[in-house]
């Protein structure tokens, strides 16, 4: 059996069939250097050659064993000296064996963070230089990619005294502070606004990161109380927006983008925040040992004597949506005590009584879930039970009983020019209930957004000056996968294609239209299942879309529907009972279509937002205006708002949303951050390799050392260049233009030919070669 494949070709290639070995592989036999041998599949073990016999390697293993192979499940491994280098682009050897020992090898030293661009300028800057270190930097392609692997431990990376040796550059240690350091003063000197995009497998620590990231440019930024303001909305979004899955025991169920405002004098000014797809099934089902989102058990074991009462509120093991689940509780959290933590409502300006209508309408939520129905008829016609849900719900709403059980269980059906009021059957009527408490909690969850945004408001204007933090649902693929993952793995597609173009298309485009010579990289380039997805008429939103509106589709239908106008989409692959499979940047994932047309519908009935719209509290009234005002936008027939108005489809809606947030972020400079997660179990210390390896893979990483290594990421104008050092020359040059100066700078800090190319207008510049020349020019000072 083949071993694993090297995933660059540099260490083997074949001709006439026969394994040639390219120079390094060469080099390495010849000095009986460290290698990475596979004598298994899939598992790589670093030895040390001992001696060559015809084709058979001897090798010594590190753990003593002595291997025979032949040269072709060999690999060069890096020396010894770059073990552990915190740039991957300094290793000698990029094949995977070399960057996973490279990762595990720091992770166990609790160097949790790895980078790919090598920031020569950032490092070892005296102030002597500085000015001419702020010019250069100008011209160098900032941003590095960081690769953080989730520690799932406390690490003692973090605090004041990090912050500070950040501040003061006093360390070159890869960082999340240190990408928010650049992005920091990128913002401030070009006055362009800057984004921090983090992305990672759920469970692989976006949302720790995008808080360290916060904390950063808070402590930066801090003046006046605004600071701690936008670091204290994460606790209430996670209150409302995390629940715990079997992947993380707190996992955000929404996607999530925090703009921070600055001043001239890079002093916060304001915040804004963005949030996306909220997953609202989770309110009413999920599967069993996850839990719903956190606010419901904090509130059912934190609230006071006073608000259970007004709240008429009992246990958590008390209501059908909570112990479904069955679980309550998660190891190690206090819930209660979290609770008390929500204090920090009043800091973000959320008043007592809003408060208390928040706690109010999840209460609401809670009693719905107790509301149930008896059969009265052999049609399965129901009749909504009078208990104390219903009684409760009611209530707290502000509407009449019986308002509620219409609401509930009948459905207005026009015939002709007449309203005829139909009973909802069992399946039915539960669909109702729980597409109003999904509906009521979305539109909770807005209502909070929102109120926080007005107290971040202030001083907020449209500057440049402005950082955006993105911590969205990374790729998902389960054994089973539903609406979400599509619309999430969608989602991801997109950003795949922002980052994508980000790093290799815009930069090899700069590099052609300056004429320089360049083997372009090869990325897995996902335009052609962003189609797939987006084409019009035929592509998968538009397809779903269509079949939603017809009311006799079932997901079987739509199933059919796809497989009838995408097979001959490569990217797409019809399967048995209603599945179907895409194959994502991130791999194949197979998506069940049960749910589909109902998830995408929305499906609340105009007899619900009806039930809202005349509700007593306020905000039931608010939301319905909502949803009114949603679906006035949409509606194609307007004469009877309440009949047949149509909903804009949750794809449709969801898509639009995504293309604003891909607009917002093409308008600034983009800086990376891929979370890793090292193993399934949440459990530190253990590194997975082929779960890593995969996650690499799937995020480009190799790809972008490679082009980062083999490109020139120092760019900068003749002019520039030669304004810069033409003062150092040691002889006048004839020729006073800046392209005969900058050439003759080169020759005289012997800057080795492949260092460098020039091109029309620019200079390119390999990695470390302007810390030469700087190098240089210190020493000449
Ligand atoms: P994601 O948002 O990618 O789903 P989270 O950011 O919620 O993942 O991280 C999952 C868990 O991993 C956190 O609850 C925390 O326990 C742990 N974790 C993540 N990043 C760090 C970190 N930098 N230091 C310590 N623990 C971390
Ligand atoms: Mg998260």
């Amino acid at each position: 059996k083949e071993p694993p494949s090297p995933y660059f070709s540099s260490a083997r290639s074949k001709r006439n069939g026969k394994p040639v070995f390219t120079d390094s592989m060469d080099y390495v036999l010849q000095k009986k250097l460290r290698v990475w041998c596979s004598a298994s599949d899939e598992k790589w073990e670093l030895g040390q050659i001992q001696s060559i016999s015809g084709d058979d390697v001897e090798i010594h293993l590190v753990n003593g064993e002595v291997l025979t192979l032949p040269p072709e499940r060999l690999l060069p491994a890096n020396p010894d000296i770059l073990d552990g280098v915190d740039d991957l682009i300094q290793m000698s050897y990029l094949n995977e064996p070399s960057v996973l020992y490279n990762l595990q090898y720091r992770y166990s030293r609790d160097l949790i963070y790895v980078r790919t661009i090598h920031q020569a300028l950032d490092c070892s800057w005296s102030s002597q230089c500085l000015f001419i270190c702020v010019l250069l930097s100008l011209q160098t392609k900032a941003g590095p990619v960081l690769i953080a692997i989730n520690p799932l431990k406390e690490v003692p990376l973090y605090g004041k005294d990090f912050i500070r040796k950040y501040r003061q550059k006093l360390t070159n240690d890869p960082h999340v502070y240190a990408i928010a350091d650049i992005a920091f003063n990128e913002m401030l000197r070009d006055g362009i606004n800057q984004s921090i995009i983090i992305s990672g497998e759920s469970g692989a620590g976006k949302t720790e990161t995008a808080k360290i990231a916060m904390q950063y440019l808070a402590a930066l930024g801090g003046a006046n109380g605004m600071e701690s303001e936008v670091l204290q909305t994460n606790v209430i979004l996670e209150a409302l927006g995390n629940a715990k899955t079997s992947r993380n025991d707190n996992s955000s169920r929404f996607g999530k983008l925090t703009e921070m405002h600055f001043s001239e004098t890079g002093k916060i000014c304001g915040a804004k925040i963005q949030t996306f797809l909220l997953v609202q099934s989770r309110v009413v089902r999920r599967a069993s040992g996850e839990r719903s989102y956190h606010i419901f058990y904090q509130l059912c074991s934190g609230a006071s004597p006073l608000h259970r009462k007004k709240l008429l509120l009992r246990d958590a093991n008390y209501y059908n949506y909570l112990k479904q689940s069955a679980c309550l509780r998660i190891d190690g959290v206090d819930d209660a005590k979290r609770f008390s933590s929500l204090l920090v409502l009043d800091i973000v300006q959320i008043s007592g009584e809003n408060q208390m209508e928040l706690f109010s309408m999840l209460a609401v939520v809670l009693w719905l879930g107790n509301i149930s129905f008896s059969v009265i008829d052999n049609e399965s016609h129901v009749e909504v039970d009078s208990n104390e849900g219903l009684v409760n719900a009611a209530k707290l709403l502000g509407c009449s009983v019986p308002q509620l059980v219409i609401a509930l269980s009948t459905r207005k059906i026009q015939a002709g020019k007449e309203n005829i009021v139909q009973r909802l059957t069992l399946t039915q009527a539960i669909d109702a209930r729980d597409a109003l408490a999904k509906s009521i909690y979305a539109h909770l969850f807005d209502w909070i957004v929102e109120q926080i945004n007005d107290s971040l408001g202030t001083g907020r204007q449209r500057t440049r000056r402005s950082i955006s933090i993105l911590d969205i649902y990374g790729f998902e693929s389960f054994n089973k996968n539903g609406f979400e993952q599509f619309c999430i793995n969608y989602a991801n597609e997109r950003l795949q294609q922002h980052f994508n173009r980000h790093l290799f298309k815009l930069e090899q485009e700069e590099y052609l239209d300056d004429g320089i010579d360049w083997a372009s990289v090869e990325f897995v380039d996902n335009t052609d299942c962003l189609s797939l997805f987006e084409k019009r008429p035929l592509g998968l939103l538009s397809l779903l879309d269509e079949e939603s509106t017809f009311p006799k589709a079932t997901d079987l239908s739509f199933a059919n529907k796809l497989k009838q106008h995408l097979s001959g989409n490569p990217g797409f692959k019809g399967e048995q009972d209603g599945a179907f499979k895409i194959c994502h940047y991130a791999g194949e994932v197979s998506y069940d279509t049960t749910g589909f047309l109902e998830k995408n519908r929305d499906p609340l009935h105009s007899e619900s937002i009806q039930l809202l719209s005349s509700c007593k509290s306020d905000l039931p009234k608010d939301f319905a205006s909502v949803m009114i005002a949603d679906s006035q936008n949409k509606s194609t027939l307007s004469h009877h708002l309440f009949v047949d108005s149509q909903k804009q489809s949750v794809v449709n809606k969801f898509k639009a949303q995504l293309f604003k947030l891909m607009q917002q972020l093409e308008n600034t400079s983009p800086h990376f951050i891929r979370c890793i997660q090292p193993n399934n179990k949440q459990r530190p210390r253990q590194f997975e390799h082929d779960l890593v390896l995969h996650q690499l893979k799937c995020c480009g990483v190799f790809e972008v050392v490679r082009i980062s290594r083999a490109g020139y990421p120092t760019r900068m104008t003749h002019q520039q260049f030669a304004e810069r050092y033409g003062f150092l020359l040691s002889h006048s040059v004839a020729s006073q233009n800046p392209l005969s100066i900058s050439v003759a700078v080169l020759q005289q800090f012997s800057i080795p030919p492949e260092m460098y190319q020039v091109g029309y207008t620019k200079l390119f510049l390999r990695t470390g070669q302007v810390a030469a020349l700087e190098n240089a020019k210190n020493r000449m000072f």
